[in-house]
């Protein structure tokens, strides 16, 4: 009897065994941990994320975290047109540091990715060959890194606002959520947050419409998780912050025949800067007028008279181009009704963080706070806010009118909807923006399919 309970007793404790190998076979070595790098290249200066998330839960949802990010000194990397290889330099700091939190072990099996947005695009349009140099000494500086370079390229419009609605609804858990009753639970797919981004050269807007999409040119399809998702995305090139700002300042040089001083009704009264024509018309965003000479300087007074800016503002849009038509915002482009809550991000952030108005205020005390602004003395708002920089002191009152008239007179808010709109710059540990959502899917991070088994082990 005592032969047969040891031989019970160890066949148990076999199988046993075999059950816990069998339970754990998803489970990596504990400690495993994989990184990612992505460089957006805006139009107005790069940054580098470097991400990381445990290996055995590589298709889980929420688990990838940034755990370092670098703002490369200088300029976006189309200002480099004339200078390339200046471009690759530029990058060198951050890719160094980028090394030393890398584990030298890791660094082969790390995805670097970089991606250019609006600035790229409008250096594309003037100069293709230019645009293709900056990437050829962009490339070049990152393949003599130890990491795994899979490439540089243009997003195009629809790939910068779909995967910043990605990033957000990625981070927010909106597609599939492990539940602690041990089950995928797949979440309305209403309940995803669209995604509003502002950058100094375009602006995207994303979001999951509550009715069909009619103009193909604006769907973007994504099955994640085993559930298909269609989604509603626009990207406005030269509706960027520094665009806009340019054929802003370009209609009132014209209105007033190329002649110096100009009144500016955006900054403050007592604000004065000289700028060069050349400056103002070297975009694609603003037609060059025939009398015009590059080299010739204007100066540019402040006389901070909101309702002008607005006004002045308002000329950017073509609206009337909208009069005829049900669904559309601005310069005939259809958009269907919002749908839902938002995430402003980016320069939407920026500048809505500089006014205080992150935490839900109402319309009234949001235009209020920005007309109020509009209106102060430039030796005032320097005493007011000595820690800002000059420039960009200079251009919120501008800033915070755009924005207020992209939101409302373009995309359609209303006093009913705004409070759906949330200005954040993060969700969990990660900042907001289409570089998370382009690692995913260029990773295959997020599975097509519904994860089956359960990952990770509890014993
Ligand atoms: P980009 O992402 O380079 O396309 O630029 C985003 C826009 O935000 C540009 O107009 C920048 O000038 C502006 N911006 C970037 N950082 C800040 C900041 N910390 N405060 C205010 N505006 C910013």
């Amino acid at each position: 009897i005592i032969g047969f309970l040891i031989a019970v007793t160890v066949v148990s404790g076999i199988i046993t065994l075999i059950l816990s190998i069998v339970e754990v076979q998803n489970v990596l070595l504990p400690g495993s941990i994989k990184y990612g790098i992505v460089f957006d290249a805006g139009s107005s200066h790069t940054s580098l994320y470097i991400y990381q998330w445990p290996a055995d839960k590589e298709n889980d949802t929420g688990i990838v975290s940034q755990v370092h990010t670098c703002a490369v000194k200088g300029p976006g990397i189309s200002s480099y047109f004339d200078n390339p290889s200046q471009a690759g330099e530029s990058l060198k700091t951050c890719l160094n540091e980028a090394i030393t939190i890398i584990p030298s072990k890791k660094q082969k099996e790390t995805p670097v990715l970089l991606g250019a947005t609006a600035g790229m695009r409008l250096l594309r349009e003037q100069n293709n060959t230019q645009a293709n140099q900056v990437f050829d000494e962009i490339s070049k500086t990152i393949k003599q890194y130890p990491l795994d370079f899979r490439g540089a390229r243009i997003l195009s419009g629809n790939e910068e606002g779909s995967l910043g609605w990605v990033t957000v609804n990625y981070l927010l858990e909106s597609f599939v959520k492990y539940s602690f009753t041990e089950e995928w639970i797949h979440p309305n797919p209403d309940q995803t947050l669209g995604a509003m981004d502002l950058g100094g050269a375009s602006t995207q807007i994303t979001f999951y419409p509550s009715g069909a999409i009619e103009d193909i040119d604006t769907k973007m399809f994504f099955r994640l998780y085993g559930y298909n998702y269609t989604v509603y995305t626009h990207s406005y090139l030269c509706y960027g912050q520094d665009q806009a700002l340019k054929m802003l300042l370009a209609n009132l040089t014209k209105d007033n025949n190329f002649s110096s001083p100009i009144n500016h009704p955006c900054y403050p009264r007592g604000f004065s800067q000289t700028i060069s024509l050349k400056d103002i018309y070297n975009s694609p965003c603003v037609s060059i007028p025939s009398s015009y000479i590059p080299t010739q300087n204007i100066t540019v007074n402040g006389t901070g008279t909101p309702a002008e800016c607005k006004s002045a503002i308002n000329n950017l849009f073509n609206f009337s181009a909208c009069v005829t038509r049900k669904m559309c915002t601005f310069n005939g482009i259809y958009q269907p009704p919002l749908h839902g809550q938002f995430y402003a991000f980016s320069a939407f952030y920026y500048t809505f963080s500089f006014f205080n108005l992150t935490s839900g205020q109402s319309l009234s005390i949001v235009n209020e706070t920005i007309w109020n602004f509009c209106t102060k003395e430039w030796t005032k708002l320097q005493v007011e806010f000595p820690q800002e920089n000059t420039i960009r002191l200079g251009d919120y009152c501008l800033s915070g009118l755009y924005i207020l008239t992209l939101l409302l007179d373009g995309y359609k808010f209303t006093d009913q909807t705004w409070g759906n709109i949330y200005f954040r710059k993060k969700a969990g540990n990660a900042d907001i923006g289409w570089t998370l959502g382009y690692m995913l899917n260029l990773t295959n991070m997020i599975p097509s399919e519904t994860p089956v088994t359960v990952k990770g082990h509890n014993s």
